[in-house]
C-alpha cells in the first residue's frame, strides 16, 4: 500500500531526474512533451504519496 506508492513516488522522480540530465530538449524553461509527461506522472506520485 503505502510501500507502493513510495515505491512509484521514487521511480518516477528518478525517470524524471534521468531524464532531465539526459535530454537535449528540456531546460529550466521548459520541458519537451516526454518531459512534461514524466513531470506530470512524477507530481501526481508525490501528491498521493503525501495523504
Ligand atoms: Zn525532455
Amino acid at each position: 500500500m503505502a510501500d507502493d506508492l513510495y515505491a512509484r513516488y521514487m521511480k518516477a522522480a528518478a525517470a524524471n531526474r534521468a531524464h532531465s540530465a539526459t535530454c537535449s530538449r528540456c531546460s529550466p524553461d521548459g520541458r519537451c512533451e516526454t518531459g512534461q509527461h514524466l513531470e506530470a506522472e512524477f507530481q501526481d506520485a508525490y501528491l498521493k504519496k503525501k495523504r
